[in-house]
């Protein structure tokens, strides 16, 4: 069966989580396998996270989704991405952005942080850029952020990214060690941030200054 076909189906199924169709739309737009090494070609478009090497995964699609639709992302947005892994979930999210937005995504280890910019630049993602740093404190450069999705569990919401979401912003970030909840945070027009659990996830931590 070609990717594409592979594809719809992989996207039909995820229609049963309750994702937007604006989530699914952009999700049927990104070539997953151009994002998944050789010896996973086969599983590419399978609902699962796969081994990017260095110990970690690409997420499974199905979170992928989650975390775009509880994030409300729309045209034209700033979007900081803590984890960049394989950047297929910078690839979706930059397809929700579109021309006029843009995607900043850190990776703390150098070698996914080079696979992933292969990747997307492979896939002909322009708005969307790959920085090697530790996450956890965020990126200042270019704050503030009306998105931020972290794709590593923390031990709890780091301070600079709560700092460096904008005002209106959200943020999903899975919290805690062992049992984890994905955690929704909003910070209004005054600047008060209210915190919501979506429910449990699994991730793999966040290492760095403000992770464990
Ligand atoms: N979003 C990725 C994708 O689409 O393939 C999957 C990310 S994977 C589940 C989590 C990533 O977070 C790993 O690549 C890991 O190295 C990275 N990570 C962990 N701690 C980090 C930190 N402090 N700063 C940046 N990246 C970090």
């Amino acid at each position: 069966m070609e990717c594409e076909e592979k594809r719809k189906i992989l996207i039909n199924s995820l229609k049963y989580n309750g994702i937007c169709d604006k989530v699914l739309d952009a999700m049927m737009r990104v070539p997953r396998h151009l994002f998944v090494p050789d010896d996973y070609q086969e599983t590419a478009y399978m609902d699962m996270p796969l081994p990017i090497g260095h110990n970690q995964t690409i997420s499974a699609p199905h979170m992928v989704a989650i975390m775009c639709d509880l994030l409300e992302i729309s045209e034209g947005m700033k979007i900081l991405e803590v984890g960049s892994g394989s950047g297929y979930n910078a690839a979706v999210m930059a397809e929700l952005v579109g021309e006029k937005g843009h995607i900043y995504t850190v990776e703390r280890i150098p070698e996914l942080a080079h696979f992933a910019e292969k990747n997307l630049k492979k896939a002909g993602y322009r708005n969307v850029t790959v920085v090697q740093d530790d996450g956890s404190c965020g990126l200042e450069e270019h704050e503030p952020y009306e998105r931020i999705s972290v794709t590593s569990a923390a031990p709890e919401v780091p301070r600079p990214l709560i700092d460096q979401l904008s005002t209106e912003g959200i943020m999903a970030i899975p919290v805690g060690n062992g049992e984890q909840q994905l955690v929704v945070v909003r910070k209004d027009s005054k600047g008060n941030v209210s915190y919501e659990a979506w429910g449990g996830v699994i991730f793999v931590p966040l290492i760095g200054k403000y992770g464990y």
